[in-house]
């Protein structure tokens, strides 16, 4: 039977306006990258089609002779990478990853650290609303009200008062290196295990622009899509004690069966984060995001913590425009090119959904090969856009300008 022709289906017309947008905008949230034609190329391969619920040697059904290569691959690649005794690098995503940990070394009910939401956490790491918050008993601890660093005394001190059975380390919207060694101090001082979920930074981790958490806390989660560069998904690393309860809690504890395809993508962006041109890339984002800095001060916003040691930035937009909110900034930023979202700041006297701050993260424009005088340009642009927000033609023209810098830049030329 031939193949069914959909080449007029509205889907193809919509990738083609997102392609543009890729192409001609600006792309600052944090969280988000540009993946290798190589990487696309795996997530659309043939291992779509297959089941392989279990793990390589030992599947419920047949015909996974090559997945089990594919599979172990991608897990010999990613151990050698940071240095790990084990992973499982079936997580659908860093959400699954972190619930499968809990899954493996709680009961319900149990106590946990983790940063609060407020001052930068994730919402698994103990959203009221979230799995986890529903599950077990989340303690936040804050960043210090004064350089606005993690509150180290802080988190010693809730260990102390409240023995949490885990500690997790990392955050989703904190422009500082986190240490782990500290934390692995205060969580043997209180018999806690340590979690590192360093999702945002894994790409920093892996291309040495960051420590390494891997050998320090008893398990480190992260997703692949983020500084990593990979496909859409999530990945743990454990020590071979911890991979038997920690492999059952992703299946068939949280999962059914693995998506292969995004694993054999993972396996292709592990090889390329071992590349010495990912340790420049790694680098650059950094660079990119101390000079953002830089010019995003000259403008006039504050930032928190009064810069970035990774690749992302919170800025407060009180002392830019008193009256501008992160939900106003967003909408105006998007309509002018500038792709980022409103973030709260620490103490923020407006709700989540209105917000006093913005998040600005240089993976993805780091990719595509921008450098610092591209940062400089873009902090311009975003204070004329926001400075001019009542004047539709000024936003526009911030819009052209934003797509006459992206243009010599674009991630995807030849789609
Ligand atoms: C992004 C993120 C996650 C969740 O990843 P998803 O793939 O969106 O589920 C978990 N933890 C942290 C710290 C994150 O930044």
């Amino acid at each position: 039977m031939p193949w069914p022709t959909l080449i007029d289906d509205p889907v193809w017309k919509l990738t083609a306006d997102e392609i543009d947008r890729q192409n001609s905008a600006l792309q600052l949230i944090a969280s988000e990258n540009f993946a290798s034609p190589a990487v696309m190329a795996a997530t659309g391969s043939v291992f779509t089609n297959k089941y392989s619920e279990g793990y390589p040697g030992k599947r419920y059904y047949g015909g996974n002779q090559v997945v089990d290569e594919v599979e172990s691959l991608a897990i010999s690649r990613i151990c050698e990478l940071f240095g790990a005794e084990a992973a499982n690098v079936q997580p659908h995503s860093g959400a699954n990853a972190n619930m499968a940990v809990y899954q493996a070394l709680l009961e319900p009910g149990d106590t946990v650290l983790g940063l609060s939401l407020d001052h930068g956490g994730h919402l698994t790491h103990g959203s009221p609303v979230n799995a986890s918050g529903l599950m077990y008993n989340f303690v936040g601890y804050r960043v210090t009200s004064g350089d606005e660093r993690i509150d180290l005394d802080n988190v010693r001190e809730l260990a102390k008062q409240h023995n949490p059975k885990l500690i997790v380390a990392g955050a989703t919207a904190y422009p500082r290196i986190i240490d782990p060694a500290p934390y692995r101090a205060i969580a043997d001082e209180v018999g806690a295990l340590l979690m590192f979920d360093c999702a945002h930074i894994a790409g920093l981790i892996a291309g040495d622009a960051h420590p390494n958490p891997v050998g320090v806390a008893d398990v480190v989660t992260f997703t692949t899509h983020k500084t990593l560069r990979g496909p859409r998904g999530g990945c743990i690393l454990m020590s071979e004690d911890l991979a038997p309860a920690i492999n059952k809690a992703i299946f068939p504890g949280q999962q059914g069966g693995p998506q292969e395809h995004s694993i054999a993508a993972k396996a292709v962006a592990f090889a390329e984060a071992q590349t010495p041109e990912f340790k420049t890339y790694a680098a650059q984002i950094v660079k990119n995001a101390s000079a953002l800095a830089a010019a995003m001060t000259a403008e006039g916003f504050r930032l928190v913590s009064g810069g970035t040691d990774n690749h992302l930035l919170l800025a407060d937009l009180r002392a830019f425009d008193e009256e501008l909110t992160g939900k106003e900034a967003q909408i105006v930023l998007d309509e002018a090119g500038i792709t980022l979202n409103r973030n709260t700041i620490p103490d923020d006297p407006r709700s989540p959904f209105v917000t006093s701050g913005i998040r600005i993260g240089t993976p993805a424009v780091t990719t595509q090969g921008m450098t610092e005088p591209e940062m400089t340009k873009i902090a311009e642009y975003m204070a004329r856009a926001l400075r001019g927000r009542t004047d539709a033609g000024e936003v526009a023209a911030v819009r052209a300008d934003v797509r006459a810098l992206c243009e010599p830049f674009a991630p995807y030329p030849d789609l």
